[in-house]
């Protein structure tokens, strides 16, 4: 179902702010690359309906809309970390909300048309998950307001992952 001639999206477009070509985004162009019955078995029927199918869970009946531990948010499909916690506010949306991802490749953005609005989706750069919509109502510096869903995050503390970093 997802197996296009290669070519397809070859068209070079300008650079986005956040280093993808603006416009189409094939799905053969991003690294991490499943099958429709590989994502059906590794994720939650939640986080495939977001992840895969663009949806959107219910307001404040998510888990992490009023999460406030230390840690990053990382992509439930692929792992990539997101979003901080250091740069999570509470937007009152019932959605987790974040001023900015955690870098400028974590994920891309591009103009969803649906439901009659015009907004701009945000994806994970890694798998192509749907993540939720970026909107430029939220608070300084930035003024952006990453509106994510919980069921396609993953929450590690910042306990863990020092816990695993054996570099030092
Ligand atoms: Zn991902």
């Amino acid at each position: 179902m997802t197996q296009r001639p290669p070519d397809e999206g070859s068209d070079r477009r300008k650079q986005g702010k956040s280093g993808f070509p603006e416009g189409s985004f094939p799905e053969e162009n991003f690294p991490v690359q499943r099958s429709d019955a590989e994502w059906r078995e590794r994720l939650s029927p939640e986080s495939y309906h977001v992840l895969r199918e663009h949806g959107t869970e219910p307001a404040f009946r998510n888990a992490y809309h009023d999460h406030k531990e230390a840690g990053i948010y990382e992509c439930a499909g692929c792992g990539n970390a997101l979003f901080s916690s250091r740069h999570k506010y509470d937007s009152g949306s019932g959605w987790p909300s974040f001023t900015q991802p955690l870098n400028d490749t974590a994920i891309g953005t591009k103009a969803d048309h649906s439901f009659l609005m015009v907004r701009v989706e945000v994806f994970c750069s890694q798998c192509g998950g749907h993540l939720g919509h970026v909107f430029s109502d939220g608070p300084k510096p930035t003024g952006m307001r990453y509106c994510m869903n919980s069921a396609a995050l993953q929450f590690r503390a910042a306990a863990d992952i020092n816990k695993e970093d054996t570099s030092t």
